[in-house]
């Protein structure tokens, strides 16, 4: 028997983003645990700033079975568009990353031929699923399943003529004919890439496109919990061939190992930049849930009027709060615009600011009771698991579906979208922090206790991850009887 049949083999490939290699690692993490070969491949300058800033290689150090390999997309060292470019970066991959993919896997650069990729459903494009050799790909999509369900709508949104946006568009017109979204979604809560004037939008048609063929792969994995989109979920689960709904990714991880003797400490860092542990000592000297926790996410960038007012509002609310401010989150431009003196003098007494926060700890602290937030899914799932209320300021892509489940359906939180004013953000703050702390801290604590059942034995997430590991094995054993037929 050749090295490629001795066991079931994982190639793993995340979408170059945090928000997309962050929950790929949490998943890289449960199957290695479950004693799967796991390779995982990432792009270059990703893998290289993740290994500066974070303990990834300590953290996966102990599974002697798991591997990092990396590739390139493409682009010049020293490009700097990121996500803020997707098609640069995605046409670059399709050039130069797919075929040296393929020629990875050929050659066994890679090790044995995988039994099946499990790869970022937001660039489905890079593996031709009939191609040799044929391996099963696993899609997975990092975003909420109803933020995917708005996503796979939108070819039927234009066939009726409810998209394009037009001109004068009235946002808060109702969206109509999406299953299960009426009465809840408005014009301004579908994903950003559908507030174009023009249906033949490059970004528009990319998304699209991805999440039709997210669909169609052999499973579909979703980083979400059955009490939490269950509707949806079933839904999805009569589009789809497979739906493996695993969430919440970093619950999950930390359920199944709170079992375990040797765990890595203090615990796994996400980023790409240094964590300033810090904040926790500030935190530690708070009351009990009396801190606001402000962050936007990686990727989220902000012009200098737009902070003044979140500052203005912060100040003005009242309240106390810990502010991750990214080197690049105001103009987007590393260590340009920097952080005015106003504002490190006017939050002494109440704030804290940090480049980057440990944000799973934070938001488990006793002294946090708020969390505004631009709704990523890591985010939002983050918050919720930590029974924090949350103040939504979406900026693009799945954050405004999420926004609008996050106010309108789950009731955890409010929805400040399209808006950057300091009265409002002050408002809001306190909204959350007091006047409808109630309703707002009864369902967000019943949402965080569905979500830690679903990742413990006999939950629905748990089941479902190990429905997907027996079928991986299952996948290896029906190709070792193809390549070995009984005599
Ligand atoms: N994060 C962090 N420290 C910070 C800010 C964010 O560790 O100071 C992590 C956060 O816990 C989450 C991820 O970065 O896991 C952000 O992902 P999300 O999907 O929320 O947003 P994105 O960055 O993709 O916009």
């Amino acid at each position: 028997m050749e090295q490629e049949e001795a066991e079931p083999h994982v190639l793993m490939f995340p979408f170059p983003a945090l928000g997309h290699v962050n929950p790929m690692l949490k998943l890289a993490e449960l199957l290695s645990l479950s004693g799967l070969r796991i390779t995982f491949l990432n792009i270059h300058r990703i893998h290289q700033t993740l290994v500066l800033h974070t303990n990834l290689q300590s953290r996966f150090s102990r599974f002697p079975k798991f591997r990092f390999q990396t590739i390139t997309d493409g682009l010049p060292p020293n490009y700097t568009g990121g996500l803020t470019k997707l098609s640069e970066l995605t046409h670059s991959m399709e050039a130069v990353t797919k075929p040296l993919l393929r020629q990875m896997l050929v050659s066994r650069q890679l090790g044995p031929i995988p039994t099946c990729i499990i790869l970022d459903g937001f660039f489905s494009f890079m593996v031709d699923v009939d191609a040799e050799p044929k391996i099963p790909v696993f899609c997975f999509r990092t975003v909420s399943a109803c933020s995917f369900w708005a996503y796979s709508s939108i070819p039927r949104l234009i066939e009726d003529g409810q998209l394009p946006v037009k001109g004068e568009e009235d946002m808060d017109r109702m969206i109509e004919g999406v299953a299960g979204m009426e009465n809840i979604l408005r014009c301004r809560d579908l994903p950003s890439f559908s507030r174009v004037g023009d249906q033949t939008d490059p970004i528009l048609q990319y998304s699209v496109n991805q999440t039709i063929q997210s669909s169609k792969a052999h499973s579909l994995i979703l980083n979400t919990f059955e009490d939490l989109e269950g509707p949806i979920l079933s839904r999805l689960r009569s589009r789809c061939p497979n739906v493996y709904a695993i969430g919440p990714l970093h619950a999950h991880l930390k359920s199944r190992l709170s079992g375990e003797i040797t765990r890595p400490e203090p615990e796994s860092s996400n980023g790409y930049w240094k964590v300033d542990r810090s904040c926790l000592a500030w935190l530690d000297a708070q009351p009990s849930k009396s801190v606001v926790y402000v962050s936007f996410g990686s990727v989220t960038v902000m012009g200098d009027r737009q902070f003044r007012e979140f500052w203005h509002g912060l100040v003005d609310s009242g309240r106390r709060f810990l502010w991750v401010v990214r080197p690049n989150l105001v103009g987007g431009k590393d260590g340009e615009n920097g952080i005015p003196a106003e504002l490190v003098e006017g939050t002494k007494e109440r704030g804290c600011m940090v480049g980057w926060a440990p944000q799973e700890e934070v938001l488990r602290h006793e002294a946090i009771g708020g969390f505004l937030t631009h709704c990523g899914w890591n985010s939002t799932l983050e918050g919720i698991v930590s029974s924090v209320p949350m103040i939504c300021w979406p900026q693009f892509a799945d954050q405004l579906t999420n926004s609008r489940y996050v106010s309108e359906v789950w009731r955890i939180g409010v929805d400040m979208k399209d808006v950057c004013d300091r009265e409002i953000v002050a408002r809001m703050v306190n909204d959350v922090m007091e006047n409808r702390r109630n309703e707002l801290m009864g369902s967000v604590i019943e949402t965080a206790k569905l979500a830690n059942t679903s990742v413990e034995e006999g939950g629905s997430s748990f089941r479902d991850l190990e429905r997907m590991i027996n079928d991986i094995r299952l996948l290896w054993r029906r190709r070792i009887k193809r390549s070995f037929p009984p005599a």
